[in-house]
């Protein structure tokens, strides 16, 4: 028989994800803080609305909030079934993940931390990657339902890993975001025409992510379309920070990318996108990246 699965937390990643779900598993169920967006979902996916408490009853329980201490909220809430798997896509704290690891196991549950990497675009397309920590036979049963939303799966080590790779990866990203304000301000300061300068890099050495699709897409037509706040990425690349202080060492391009984007967030009108960061350089220097 099929697993039954449910997913809890319909953001701009969740509702996207969860609706490849149904394709794939017979029961499928779906809860969302503001309920009235997982009738929406059932309505237009056939998930089924539920109560939390009936969410966590499935075989494997998905979910994906803002934070980690969003799903300790919502772990203080709800008893799982024994052997079934928690598959949080939270891009959270690594130390959180080994923690409620070790509260699902007193319940028999396997708890991994699997967040994701592919932004909106990836979660409709089922296109993401899955960086997952945690118990290695806990995620070869969970890899069919991953696989029915992502590309890339990986195991990539204990519980944590996955939150650990993740902060990594968003913080090297905030690193091209930061890099590439600075180049394009500086550029567009000697007069140079921007469009063709970003093809040139983009068939150089110095391109990156966002130059291929941050910039062209979200900055040079000043669409900053919301598709992942600031306010996440600021929560990313502190928990990056601490990544590094824990272990005890020196990352000062890390410790300049988090104050930068601390910064950034601090300055920025609510509900702006990640890209939006370039707006504090912009101020700085009196330049739009247009
Ligand atoms: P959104 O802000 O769009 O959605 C957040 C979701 O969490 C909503 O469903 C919200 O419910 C719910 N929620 C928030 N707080 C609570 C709470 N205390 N209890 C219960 N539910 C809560 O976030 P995203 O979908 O953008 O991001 C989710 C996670 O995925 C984050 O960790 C983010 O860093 C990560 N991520 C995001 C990407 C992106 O491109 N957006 C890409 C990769 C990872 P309600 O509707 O009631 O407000």
């Amino acid at each position: 028989m099929k697993p039954t699965v449910a997913f809890i937390g319909l953001g701009a990643m969740g509702y996207r994800m969860a609706a490849h779900l149904p394709q794939h598993f017979d029961t499928v169920m779906v809860w969302n803080r503001n309920f009235a967006k997982a009738q929406q979902h059932a309505a237009q996916y056939a998930t089924l609305a539920v109560e939390l408490q009936q969410a966590a009853q499935a075989d494997l329980i998905f979910s994906c909030l803002p934070t980690s201490a969003d799903i300790d909220t919502i772990l203080a809430q709800v008893q799982c079934q024994a052997g079934s798997i928690w598959i949080d896509c939270t891009s959270g704290v690594p130390e959180a993940a080994q923690r409620q690891a070790a509260l699902l196991k007193q319940q028999g549950v396997s708890f991994l931390d699997a967040p994701v990497s592919g932004q909106t675009i990836g979660a409709e397309k089922a296109s993401l990657t899955f960086m997952v920590g945690g118990e290695a036979d806990a995620f070869e049963r969970a890899v069919p339902a991953m696989q029915a939303m992502g590309h890339l799966i990986r195991h990539v080590g204990q519980s944590g890993s996955g939150f650990a790779v993740k902060a990594v990866n968003n913080m090297m990203m905030a690193v091209h975001l930061c890099a590439a304000a600075e180049g394009f301000t500086t550029l567009k300061a000697h007069g140079v025409n921007l469009q063709q300068a970003l093809d040139c890099i983009n068939a150089s050495s110095g391109k990156s992510g966002v130059t291929e699709s941050a910039l062209p897409d979200r900055i040079l037509n000043r669409s900053f379309p919301l598709t992942f706040a600031l306010g996440l990425l600021a929560k990313d690349t502190g928990i990056a920070i601490d990544l590094v202080h824990e272990a005890k060492l020196s990352a000062p391009v890390t410790a300049v990318t988090q104050s930068l984007i601390q910064a950034a967030y601090a300055t920025s009108e609510a509900n702006s996108d990640f890209s939006a960061a370039v707006k504090m350089y912009e101020s700085w220097s009196k330049i739009t990246i247009e």
